[in-house]
């Protein structure tokens, strides 16, 4: 499995940096985000290193369902299942700032569209 000793989200992974992790299986961790932008605001990972989104789906699609899974499964355990947003900011351009690929879990408030 490929992980960078220099990336937050993979140290994160490895537990050399604490996080408030709320869900967890052998593909995937779920942690609180530490600015939150909703009442719920988790972001989901995989264990593995993968840079972004189209790196992910385009190397292990099996991974990236797992992600997605695990991003249903914690807006159903956070209580927000009748509405919520998946975001996987991708690139620079669209303001990703950790280049390890997450999924955004956002609700607990009405989400509005377009998202801006
Ligand atoms: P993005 O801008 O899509 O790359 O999202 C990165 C997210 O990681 C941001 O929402 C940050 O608030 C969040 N983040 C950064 N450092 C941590 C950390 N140590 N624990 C939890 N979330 C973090
Ligand atoms: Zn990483």
């Amino acid at each position: 499995m490929t992980t960078d000793p220099n990336c937050l989200f993979c140290r994160i992974v490895a537990g050399e940096i604490p996080a408030t992790v709320v869900r967890e299986d052998a593909a995937t961790v779920a942690f609180r985000d530490i600015n939150p932008q909703a009442p719920t605001h988790v972001v989901v990972v995989p264990r593995e290193h993968y840079a972004d989104a189209g790196m992910l789906a385009s190397s292990d699609p099996t991974l990236a369902g797992a992600v997605m899974a695990a991003a249903a499964d914690v807006a159903s355990s956070e209580g927000i299942a009748e509405g919520y947003r998946l975001v996987f900011n991708t690139g620079p351009d669209a303001g990703q700032t950790v280049l390890h690929v997450h999924c955004h879990v956002l609700g607990g408030r009405t989400m509005t569209w377009p998202p801006g």
